[in-house]
């Protein structure tokens, strides 16, 4: 007896192999005894061209996509293999745990101990952007697992993504104004009520599905930028209030540079589908615009995190410093 497996590949059955089992009789002849359909798990990748209309985003992006699933296993199950969408979830995945790991024990352990004039406000700011970071990191990497899944399931992560994003700057400015306006309270609330206005009427936008048109994607990129440029209002009252150096010292000016370098220039790749618009199909796996924009995302929010820690240390050296004077 002889087994001979058959793969047989249509629309629907990507996933599914089809076992014959022959047998050959004497005198040659070749007798089909069984047919049964078995479930695996195929690692097919689709092109672009073969994924259904509303699956299709990006066609500078070739080869490599993990085709509409219909199927929660299915959607985990490709965390298993390299596809298209492997170091977008892992790019995001990786540091939106480690970013939650911090929240359970990086303030405790490593940073607030630290001077004695330390009061439960820097547990909360310095624990609330880690929360918007770990919110915005793993809603990013649960978009691009589970977006495969099904028309209604990528419009509701997507949703989820751009939430996420608006959690991240709304938290990203909070910390900061706390630590910037430390010993001016109303600046910080005025602030800080805009802030939380802007977001509201950015999560509005957000939820509106014309804002996921594929024709939207330089004016998404440009929505965000604007949303955390908005920083440099409370910066440039800084500077009026304060002298530039102060300014420098209190909000750690320099690391919030970096950070906004690599915020506006991961968008702008982004938005502009940088490097794969000059090659398409050869950024397909690895190195496309939207791969380099999540990679651009963490190191701006390490960036972030550092001026977080830098003013909170500058403020607490003030403080003490005033109440040795004081004595
Ligand atoms: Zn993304």
């Amino acid at each position: 007896m002889v087994n001979i497996n058959t793969v047989h590949r249509g629309e629907e059955q990507s996933s599914k192999l089809s076992r014959r089992r022959f047998s050959v009789s004497k005198n040659g002849t070749v007798l089909l005894e069984s047919t049964e359909i078995v479930e695996t798990y195929s690692k097919k990748l689709y092109s672009f061209h073969e994924l259904p209309e509303w699956q299709k985003d990006n066609e500078l992006i070739i080869q490599g996509y993990v085709r509409e699933t219909n199927s929660w296993f299915k959607c985990f199950h490709s965390l298993s293999y390299f596809h298209n969408e492997s170091i977008n979830i892992y790019t995001h995945l990786i540091p939106g745990l480690v970013y939650f790991i911090m929240l359970l024990f990086y303030t405790d352990l490593l940073v607030v101990p630290s001077f004695p004039s330390t009061t439960i406000m820097d547990y909360i700011v310095i624990d609330f952007y880690l929360l918007g970071a770990f919110i915005c990191l793993v809603g990013s990497s649960c978009f691009h697992c589970l977006k495969q899944h099904s028309e209604d399931q990528s419009n509701f992560w997507s949703k989820i993504d751009y939430v996420g994003i608006i959690c991240l700057i709304s938290c990203s400015l909070i910390s900061l104004l706390y630590y910037g306006y430390f010993d001016h309270f109303i600046y910080f609330k005025v602030f800080t009520l805009i802030t939380l206005i802007l977001a509201t009427i950015c999560t509005v936008c957000v939820l509106d599905e014309r804002f996921n048109a594929k024709n939207f994607r330089p004016i998404r990129a440009g929505f965000f930028v604007v949303f955390a440029t908005s920083a440099v209002i409370p910066i440039c009252t800084g500077l009026i209030k304060f002298d530039y150096v102060e300014v420098i010292n209190r909000i750690q000016l320099r690391f919030v540079g970096w950070e906004t370098f690599f915020y506006v220039v991961g968008a702008l790749l982004y938005g502009y589908r940088i490097p794969e618009i000059f090659a398409p199909g050869r950024f397909d796996l690895v190195g496309s615009s939207h791969q380099i924009f999540h990679v651009m995302v963490v190191i701006g929010s390490l960036f972030h995190l550092k001026a977080v820690i830098g003013s909170y240390e500058f403020m607490h050296k003030s403080l003490n410093v005033i109440e040795t004077a004081i004595q």
